[in-house]
């Protein structure tokens, strides 16, 4: 996608302060942090938000959900807690439409969501 920011993340053209890679998915951290830590984990290949995952590119979820507590681990949050949040198209909030997975920790979260 040429238009998408995180594609272009991905492809370098854009930087970011990587957090973790693999073949299928790359991690960078937020540029507007709500917490300590607070990482973006995407899939390499563009799919715009959760409506569009389906059989044929769910795979890629559970290489996104392998990640994450690695990243978890990693940046000293696993122990604590954290939470993962995907928002799914306009009224959830989502305003980069490259399904991602915030990561975020290292503090108390309240509950419920906004
Ligand atoms: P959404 O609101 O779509 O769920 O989340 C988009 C996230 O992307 C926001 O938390 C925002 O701070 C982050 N973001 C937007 N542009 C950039 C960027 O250029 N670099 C990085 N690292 N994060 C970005
Ligand atoms: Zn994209």
């Amino acid at each position: 996608m040429e238009d998408c920011l995180f594609c272009k993340i991905i492809k370098g053209e854009i930087p970011s302060k990587k957090a973790y890679e693999d073949e299928d998915v790359y991690a960078f951290w937020d540029i507007s942090p709500t917490a300590p830590v607070h990482i973006l984990v995407i899939p390499k290949k563009h799919i715009a938000m959760l409506n569009d995952i389906s059989e044929q590119n769910s795979s890629v979820i559970s290489k996104i959900y392998e990640a994450i507590p690695k990243i978890a681990k990693e940046n000293g949050i696993a122990e604590d807690g954290y939470r993962v949040v995907t928002n799914c198209n306009k009224a959830a909030g989502q305003t980069v439409f490259h399904i991602h997975f915030h990561l975020i920790g290292g503090r108390e979260l309240t509950w419920p969501a906004g």
